[in-house]
Order: structure tokens, then C-alpha cells, then sequence
């Protein structure tokens, strides 16, 4: 029996979270394994019924499960709040609150489309299959923030960005671990011509880089990476990067992918307890029309299988059973392209649901 923490959120979070929750309930069967859903509230809705944006209740809930899926928090409706009111603040609260410091954010080109990815067909020539290694509970987001009035007039707000040995080599861990796994091929993105913070990470990293042999290690100024992976993005296998630089490489990332409805990610910490959750927001704009991508969330849940529960072989069945979908060129409407099918949320996931025999 796995106990799993469900927090659906905001926007598109309910209809995408009930789409994974139906195929984790055709794997349950499958694989003989309970799962058991608790749903907590987090975000927007949170702040509506207890006036918080992550009560106390949800984290102890959450640090009692196997696992939390998560779909997406945030809205216009409570954008006015001051930050530590927002639904974001719950966001960050989570996953500090549970330590999960490592984000692995994949993001694999399905083959099938090819044709919705943001870039030319001889831009994507070999595979693309990148896996981006955020840092997840240090750095900018994290920092001593404040504002204050200006004595001539006008404002100042400051944010700081620190980091510690111990948060750098955590994670660097993971991003020689992972790499070993994969192509055996390490990409550090940092600011190092400019930040003290990027130069500790440099220094630490190249250090650790003696423990990994095998793995070969290149370092890339993030705005240089930004460009490469329009340019070339078959260049890269596993980049490791802090908090805010893995943010918004890993959205670029998304559009190679044909859409930011595909790509799911895994925060985890020392043990197996982790956060499974797609990296889009809660896109208020489709929000309650049976649009979205579950796509992303799907395959979240893969994640959550294989990393939090070891159930490598039912992850697999759920990844070959979107790939089968697409291939029977059934498309939600952000990857929509010439001569497909196209359905909504709550058709894409009983697809995909069907497909797992
Ligand atoms: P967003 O990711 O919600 O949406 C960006 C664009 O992508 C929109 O056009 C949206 O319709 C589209 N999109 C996103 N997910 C999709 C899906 N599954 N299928 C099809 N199209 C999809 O980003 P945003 O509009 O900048 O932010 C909206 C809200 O979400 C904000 O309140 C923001 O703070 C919040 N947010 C939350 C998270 C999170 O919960 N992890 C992450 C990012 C943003």
C-alpha cells in the first residue's frame, strides 16, 4: 500500500491531477498495489477556505505520505496578495518544508511530435532527451528579500542569492549520479564571469568532478546555454544549474518539446519522500474547458513510481502508453497539428489509461 498526497490546487491543477490519478488506479490494479489518495489543499483554494496558502495540515500530511502529486497553484484572482500571502508561497513552502532540493526535470522530444516542437526539423536532428538538475530550495527564491521607501523618492527591493558548500555538493551529487546513469555527460550552467554564488559552484563542482571519472563534465554560462539550446540542443544530456537558472531553462526546454503540457519533474531529497508535479502553471486562460495536457502530469506519476515507489516496470508501461496514444495521432490542442485527432483532457487520459494492459 502507497500513500499518496494529493494536492490538485488551482486553474487546471483538478483536471490534469483526476487525468494521472485514472492512470495510477489502472496501475494499482496492474501491479496489485493500493494506492491510497489524500486531498489536501495548497494555493488559491487554500487561501480561499483557511486563509493560508499551505496550512499546517497539508505539510504534516504530506511528511506522513509515500509521496505528493501535485498539480498547479496560482491564479489572477489572488495576484494582489504580498508575496508570503500568494499561492506561490505555498509552492516554496512545500518543498522546503519537505527537503526536497533536487528538481529532475526531463525533457524528451517524442519522436511523434516532431512537428509541434518550437524549432526547424534539422534543428532537432538526433535525439533529444535532456535531463535539467535544479537546485530547488536554496538560492534567489529563497534569500533575504525586502523593500523599502527611498528618502528622495521611489522604492528599493533587494533579493540575494546564497548558497553553502553543503547545498552545492548535495546536489552536484545528484547531477554526477544521474549523469552516470544517462550519457555520462555533465553540464554545469552557471553566471561564474559574474556571481560570487556561480563561482562556489564552479569551485565545488570541478573539485567533485575527481570522485567521477566516468562522468565528463563541461561547465556553460547560462546565457550562453540559453542560446545553445535553440541552437543545438542535441548537445546536452544532463545539466545541473541552481534554482532560478534551471526555472527558466527548463520552461525553454519545454518548447522543444512541443509544448510545456509535456514535460513532468520529480523533486526529491535524501530519502524516497518526493514531490511529483508537471512544471506548467496553472494556466488560467484553459482553465475549466477540458483542454489541457495531462500529458505532463501522466508522466509526473511515472516519476513518482519510479523514484519514490521502485516500480520501474509500471513507470515504463505508463511512458510506452503515451507514446502508443500519440502514435495513434490523438493530440490535445497545444500539440495539435496536421491530420490528428484531437480531445480534451479527460479523453487524453483514459487513452493513455486504456493502453496499460
Ligand atoms: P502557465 O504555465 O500556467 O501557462 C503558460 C502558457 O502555457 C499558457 O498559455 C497556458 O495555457 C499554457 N499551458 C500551461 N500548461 C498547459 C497544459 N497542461 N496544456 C496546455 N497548455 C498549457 O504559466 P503562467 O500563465 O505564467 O502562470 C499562470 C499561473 O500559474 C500564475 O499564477 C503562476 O504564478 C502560476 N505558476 C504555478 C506553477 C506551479 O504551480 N508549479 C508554476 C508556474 C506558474
Amino acid at each position: 500500500m502507497k500513500k499518496i498526497a494529493v494536492i490538485r490546487g488551482d486553474g487546471i491543477g483538478p483536471e490534469i491531477v483526476n487525468g494521472a490519478i485514472k492512470v495510477l488506479d489502472v496501475i494499482s490494479k496492474k501491479y496489485n498495489t493500493p494506492f491510497v489518495y489524500t486531498h489536501l489543499l495548497m494555493g488559491g483554494v487554500a487561501i480561499d477556505e483557511t486563509g493560508l496558502p499551505l496550512p499546517k495540515e497539508t505539510i504534516d500530511i504530506c511528511k506522513r505520505s509515500d509521496a505528493v502529486l501535485l498539480g498547479s497553484v496560482g491564479g489572477p484572482k489572488w495576484d494582489k496578495l504580498p508575496g508570503d500571502k500568494r499561492p506561490e508561497a505555498g509552492l516554496l513552502g512545500i518543498r522546503k518544508a519537505l527537503e526536497v532540493f533536487a528538481n529532475l526535470r526531463p525533457a524528451i522530444l517524442f519522436p511523434q511530435l516532431k512537428e509541434a516542437s518550437a524549432l526547424k526539423p534539422e534543428v532537432l536532428k538526433g535525439n533529444i532527451d535532456i535531463m535539467v538538475i535544479r537546485e530547488l530550495t536554496g538560492g534567489i527564491y529563497f534569500g533575504e528579500k525586502s523593500r523599502i521607501d527611498l528618502p528622495s523618492g521611489g522604492q528599493k527591493a533587494w533579493d540575494t542569492m546564497a548558497y553553502s558548500t553543503y547545498e552545492i555538493e548535495r546536489i552536484a551529487r545528484v547531477g554526477f549520479e544521474t549523469a552516470r546513469k544517462r550519457t555520462k555527460k555533465l553540464t554545469l550552467v552557471d553566471k561564474a564571469n559574474v556571481l560570487e554564488t556561480s563561482r562556489l559552484w564552479r569551485e565545488i563542482v570541478l573539485k567533485m568532478s575527481a570522485d567521477y571519472p566516468d562522468v565528463t563534465l563541461e561547465v556553460q554560462l547560462v546565457d550562453s546555454c540559453a542560446m545553445q539550446l535553440i541552437k543545438n540542443p542535441g548537445q546536452f544530456d544532463t545539466i545541473l544549474t541552481e534554482n532560478m537558472f534551471g526555472d527558466i531553462l527548463s520552461d525553454e526546454a519545454s518548447m522543444l518539446t512541443g509544448s510545456l503540457g509535456m514535460l513532468p519533474s520529480a523533486s526529491l531529497g535524501n530519502g524516497t519522500l518526493g514531490i511529483y508535479e508537471p512544471i506548467h502553471g496553472s494556466a488560467p486562460d484553459i482553465a475549466g474547458k477540458d483542454i489541457a495536457n495531462p500529458i505532463a502530469t501522466i508522466m509526473s506519476v511515472a516519476m513518482m513510481l519510479r523514484y519514490s515507489f521502485n516500480m520501474e516496470s509500471a513507470a515504463k508501461d505508463i511512458e510506452d502508453a503515451v507514446s502508443k496514444v500519440l502514435d495513434t495521432k490523438y493530440r490535445t490542442v497545444d500539440i495539435m497539428g496536421a491530420g490528428m485527432k484531437c480531445v480534451g483532457t479527460i479523453e487524453m487520459s483514459k487513452l493513455i489509461a486504456n493502453e496499460i494492459k
